[in-house]
């Protein structure tokens, strides 16, 4: 079990070194919540490890939040929608790309929507990566769940998300400059090491040199 602050936890479902990659859960009073969902049945076996050392099951996840439409986070959905009964839920220009990769009902949901579990959950639209490619702040936290919106190392140097993975690389590394409209202590993404404390210093000096 890796918890990273009270109430969120992350899944690592790194395979090799250098490939690091996660998905989170957040113990919220209202509800479980998962953000991301992996592509392997590995993944599907992590999240469930996840579940189970926390005291939870699967039916306590309440709703699964993706951050975009790529392979890696989406491909479990039909069997983890089936395990949970949840509402997925992306952008709103992210959910109909996610129906017809998966076949499962995405709920679009606009920028700056403001979930109300955890303190307040809301959605940023950083186009670039893809088209509704989005982070969700965590308001009560100061933590930014970034997903590809950034990329990083081992060590957590950050840096744009590579084009190789890019719908548009200068549109995704124009826009990471969105994030720092928030207050953040705390930068969580999926390839890399996640940061606790002082990450907004390190967003900014990134966006700075690419600007
Ligand atoms: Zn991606």
């Amino acid at each position: 079990m890796v918890k990273i602050l009270d109430n969120v936890y992350s899944i690592d479902h790194s395979e090799a070194k250098n490939h690091s990659m996660e998905s989170w859960i957040l113990d919220c009073s209202e509800g479980t919540i998962l953000i991301d969902g992996g592509m392997t049945p590995q993944h599907v076996d992590n999240i469930a490890a996840e579940l189970k050392s926390m005291g939870k099951k699967w039916s306590d996840i309440k709703a699964i939040l993706i951050t975009h439409k790529h392979g890696d986070h989406i491909r479990n959905l039909p069997q983890l929608v089936e395990l949970t009964g949840a509402p997925v839920q992306a952008h709103e220009y992210e959910a109909p790309l996610i129906k017809e990769t998966v076949g499962v009902e995405v709920k679009g949901l606009a920028d700056h929507t403001v979930l109300p579990w955890c303190g307040g959950i809301e959605l940023i639209h950083v186009p670039g990566h893809s088209e509704g490619n989005s982070s969700y702040y965590l308001k009560k936290h100061r933590a930014m769940i970034a997903g590809d919106t950034i990329f990083g190392d081992e060590d957590g140097n950050l840096m744009p998300p590579p084009e190789r993975y890019c719908l548009d690389v200068e549109q995704a590394t124009r826009e990471m400059r969105r994030l720092l409209d928030y207050d953040f202590d705390v930068f969580i993404y999926t390839h890399g090491k996640d940061i606790i404390g002082g990450a907004k210093e390190k967003v900014k000096a990134l966006v700075e040199e690419h600007s």
